[in-house]
């Protein structure tokens, strides 16, 4: 059956700009990175970015190597786009990456010119666009000169290939030279992704700040710590969980160490009339430095049960100050 967006999807999502940039992303993004591969049910991937339009979720994160296997995910989103989405694609901000390995041999993993482009062609390719709004550098390669994995990010915007130009997980020291060697090129650089979670405060020493002065919107990728930060694992590992599964980045040895963290967490967010997952979300957008929140998910309900998060993104300063005794101390 096709597809017919909800009229009111813009009606209860916020939007905050990117940095000094006129983007605007939704509160709270999605990000494609496991159960939308090839070994996925493509039925709940369709329902799940169809739910999450519906939401007024805009923005969909991808990168070259999502799947399993590797490219899986854009072709998936890809099938998902011309089923659904072909009329829409100008209410969409689509993202993809190149960065960590993708193909054998000496071109297909880090920061070279030749990597990047092609590789942003090969990802348009999958996912049967023009240009995707967002084109990353997925890391930062000590092996190549910042200023080539510049220029090359310089090339796929200029052929309009790429909206804007994003970075992720970089140094401030590497930042600056890509920031640097782009604002003369006259190339919007509008954003950083970066793994922060209320369990994951590394970003709180100096990158934040150095987003914020440096006009880039800050998208923080595992916010919920791949699922930790949910009702999920509490009594145990579920089958049908990431960390039980083979090809999920997170490890069963990863989930009982945070446990005692989880459940002093679960005490304030009971106290707040959320779930962990809500809080964690919350939590985040309490900063305005934060652009936008991007999460995963394996099913709607998820996305469902994280979108209330939205409604109650104050906390109390006695709040704020349990959180950081669990989390920091
Ligand atoms: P999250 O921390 O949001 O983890 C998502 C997982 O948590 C889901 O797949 C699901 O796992 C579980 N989950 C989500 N909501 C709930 C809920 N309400 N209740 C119970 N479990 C829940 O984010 P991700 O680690 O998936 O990262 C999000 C996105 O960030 C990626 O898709 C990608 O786009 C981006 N990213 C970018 C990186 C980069 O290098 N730039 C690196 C990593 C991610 P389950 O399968 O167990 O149900």
């Amino acid at each position: 059956m096709s597809y017919l967006p909800n009229p009111e999807r813009y009606s209860t999502m916020r939007y905050r700009r990117s940095g000094n940039s006129g983007l605007a992303l939704p509160e709270l993004s999605l990000g494609l990175w496991h159960n939308f591969g090839e070994t996925d049910s493509f039925a709940v991937a369709r329902d799940m970015i169809r739910f999450a339009f519906d939401a007024g979720i805009t923005h969909f994160d991808l990168a070259n190597n999502y799947g399993p296997p590797l490219g899986s995910a854009e072709e998936t989103f890809g099938r998902i786009l011309s089923k659904d989405f072909m009329g829409l694609r100008h209410e969409m901000v689509i993202s993809s990456k190149a960065g960590h390995l993708m193909w054998p041999g000496p071109y297909g993993d880090g920061g070279s010119r030749k990597y990047l482009i092609e590789s942003c062609n090969e990802s348009l390719k999958r996912m049967g666009l023009e240009y995707v709004d967002i084109f990353y550098t997925h890391r930062y390669d000590p092996n190549t000169p910042l200023e080539e994995t510049a220029s090359a990010l310089e090339t796929i915007y200029k052929q309009g290939k790429a909206l804007y130009i994003g970075i992720s997980k970089y140094p401030a020291f590497a930042a600056d030279v890509v920031l640097n060697y782009l604002k003369e090129a006259g190339v919007p650089v509008i954003i950083h992704q970066l793994k922060y979670s209320m369990l994951v405060r590394e970003p709180e020493k100096e990158i934040l700040g150095y987003n914020k002065e440096h006009g880039l919107g800050t998208i923080t990728f595992s916010p919920l710590a791949q699922g930790l930060l949910t009702d999920k694992y509490i009594s145990g590992i579920p089958q049908d969980s990431r960390a039980a599964k083979a090809e999920g980045f997170l490890k069963v040895e990863e989930v009982a160490p945070k446990m005692n963290e989880v459940m002093a967490l679960r005490e304030i967010a009971i106290k707040r009339e959320q779930t962990i997952a809500q809080m964690a979300i919350s939590w985040q957008l309490h900063d305005d430095r934060v652009t936008s929140v991007l999460i995963g998910a394996s099913r709607v309900q998820q996305i469902a049960e994280n979108l209330k998060a939205l409604e109650n993104t104050s906390f109390s300063q006695e709040e704020i100050d349990a959180i950081n005794r669990i989390t920091l101390e």
